[in-house]
């Protein structure tokens, strides 16, 4: 082998999947995707799939046999939980709950439970997790809080009047406010805590170990934070519900139900506030 093709051995090694998570997920929901793209990748396609879902290679073979019991992992995940949780997340858990096979170096902090991948469950405007991880995550905290005695809170987090944003300043600003923001979130959490773009404008932190007092100092303190960002000639506020766990919450969509209506009182009483649900009437 000459210098230049052990040079492109290398690249291979190291290259990134060109598969897409969209491309993923359409191929386990579409049979005519998946044969067209056997046809591309051939033999590799599999190996090609668990690169992006794991940035592990894995020989045609093998990366074959995980797929298959991936995708009946994902069944089960689908039938416990009542909803889809998707690729990402089914691939993650199956890795490290079952196999074993998953290296350290692409998981991060423990505490943060070990089915998140840093680069396939991550919102690409906000950087901030996907809603699949988040309804994950809520899941298995709100488990976890059952079990031990463990507080756990959750923020409903909405920006005010942002459609104003987009009608007076365009799309692209109304985009770059949503990253600023987003980035602004990760720097202020604790390695434990998740934060989520929950849909559109509406952001999400899942909030473990932490007492009632606290969290709520830290949801004034993100709120403040945000209203002092200078973006070109505007700022923005926030509206924050939060609702703390208790015996009486049976499931993820009790809890998120209830910061919500925090949230919406937020909003009726004046926006740029925090309200707890509480403290509600
Ligand atoms: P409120 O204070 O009651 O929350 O008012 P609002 O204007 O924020 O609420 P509304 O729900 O009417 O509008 C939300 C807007 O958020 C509308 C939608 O176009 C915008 N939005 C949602 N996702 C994105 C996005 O990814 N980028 C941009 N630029 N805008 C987005
Ligand atoms: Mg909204
Ligand atoms: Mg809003």
């Amino acid at each position: 082998m000459n210098d230049d093709q052990k040079q492109y051995e290398d690249l291979i090694e190291t290259e990134e999947s060109t598969l897409a998570l969209e491309d993923i997920e359409s191929i386990i929901r579409d049979q005519n995707v998946r044969k067209s793209f056997e046809k591309k990748y051939g033999e590799k396609l599999y190996s090609e799939i668990l690169l992006a879902l794991t940035h592990e290679r894995y020989e045609p073979a093998k990366a074959k046999e995980l797929w298959s019991k991936i995708i009946s992992h994902l069944d089960n995940l689908t039938k416990r939980l009542g909803r889809n949780p998707g690729i990402a997340v089914a691939t993650l858990d199956y890795l490290s709950n079952f196999h074993n096979s998953l290296s350290s170096a692409i998981l991060i902090q423990e505490d943060k439970s070990d089915f998140i991948s840093e680069t396939t469950t991550r919102d690409g405007l906000t950087q901030l997790y996907l809603r699949s991880v988040f309804d994950f995550a809520l899941e298995k905290e709100l488990q976890k809080s059952f079990r031990g005695d463990e507080k756990l809170s959750l923020l409903m987090i909405d920006i005010d009047d942002f459609k104003l944003v987009n009608d007076n300043y365009g799309h692209i600003v109304g985009d770059e406010v949503l990253s600023t923001i987003g980035a602004l979130i990760n720097e202020n959490i604790r390695s434990m805590d998740i934060a989520a773009r929950y849909g559109g404008e509406e952001l999400s932190i899942i909030v473990p170990q932490s007492l009632p007092k606290e969290t709520l100092l830290f949801a004034q303190r993100i709120r403040e934070k945000i209203s002092k960002i200078e973006f070109s000639g505007f700022s923005v506020t926030v509206s924050i519900g939060v609702c703390h766990s208790s015996s009486d919450i049976k499931n993820t969509d009790e809890f998120i139900s209830r910061a919500d209506k925090a949230l919406y009182e937020a909003k009726r009483t004046g926006k740029n506030r925090v309200v707890e649900f509480e403290k509600l009437a």
